[in-house]
């Protein structure tokens, strides 16, 4: 498998970073998430304005334009037969002094490594997951933004830490004002009565491409979907609740807190939502051959 590294296809062994580089020093750049499906690779577009988002909001300037991204990411699955896989996009802010001055790093790297990525086992997908509240408080939008895909996770990993340690595999995590945020890597949601409800970005959410294809085939199918403020309270009285993400896809939660959510099983809504997420992803998308 080749790794491409600034302009480069290299052997894993020989795609080497300096440890001066600020991403290493301080988890100072971003990065995205991507998937390939049936030879294609799914929302590319959508991921690639995300990841020059990101790095335009920690005045990251990415050295090449998003025409070459877009064209180095399907070069890559290619050489590497990347057909049905995940691809993690990476830019970081690059070599500079030990202080944390990031104008002292001249040239951000890019890179795009291929490979595979199964974040829940098939028989959560089939029963749903277990989740509980974490104790870590989702980033303060001005302390460091959640809508930024910064390299920076180890707020969701204190999270993801609370869920290991309980015998879970995923946390909800709540803002300083206690409203639900996301999950520590996925996006939350819940239908009530007719309606789809997930945070706003502002309640400390990354807006995930999943998420909004989530709303927007829901929106299709006919339910009342919108961004509401939701605390626990609106959790534990969902009728169903799911998480969303590149990774994860679209996964029902059926237990918070040791409280059942909805039936205790996948809701109807939510498997029909998934099987058209899963109609979309195998059908759309950039075409790698
Ligand atoms: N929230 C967080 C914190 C994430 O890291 C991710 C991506 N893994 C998501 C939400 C979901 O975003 P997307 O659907 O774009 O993958």
């Amino acid at each position: 498998m080749k790794i491409y590294l600034s302009g480069k296809l290299v052997q894993e062994k020989d795609a080497r970073i300096s440890v001066f580089d600020h991403a290493l020093l301080y988890g100072d750049g971003v990065f995205e998430g991507i998937r390939t499906y049936n030879g294609r690779v799914f929302m590319l577009k959508e991921h690639i304005d995300r990841l020059y988002r990101s790095a335009r909001a920690i005045d990251l300037k990415i050295p090449i334009s998003k025409k070459a991204i877009f064209k180095a990411v399907v070069m890559t699955c290619k050489t590497n037969n990347n057909m049905n896989g995940y691809v993690r996009l990476i830019v970081t802010r690059g070599k500079g002094t030990l202080g944390l001055n990031p104008y002292t790093c001249k040239r951000p790297e890019i890179i795009i490594i291929t490979g595979k990525i199964q974040l829940y086992s098939p028989k959560l997908y089939q029963h749903g997951l277990k989740v509980i509240t974490a104790g870590t408080i989702r980033n303060h939008t001005e302390s460091l933004n959640p809508s930024i895909k910064s390299l920076n996770y180890l707020n969701n990993i204190m999270a993801k830490i609370e869920a290991i340690n309980s015998g879970v595999e995923e946390v909800i995590m709540l803002n300083v004002q206690g409203y639900v945020a996301e999950a520590s890597g996925d996006n939350a949601f819940i239908f009530k009565d007719n309606r789809l409800l997930t945070p706003p970005t502002s309640a400390g959410a990354l807006e995930g491409i999943t998420r909004n294809i989530a709303m927007k085939l829901a929106g299709q199918s006919g339910y009342e979907v919108g961004e509401a403020m939701l605390t626990r309270y609106d959790l534990y009285n969902a009728d169903e609740m799911f998480l969303t993400g590149t990774a994860a896809e679209i996964i029902s939660v059926v237990e918070m807190d040791r409280r059942t959510i909805g039936s205790g099983l996948p809701g109807k809504k939510t498997v029909e939502l998934t099987k058209q997420f899963r109609r979309l992803a195998a059908e759309t998308g950039v075409p790698i051959a």
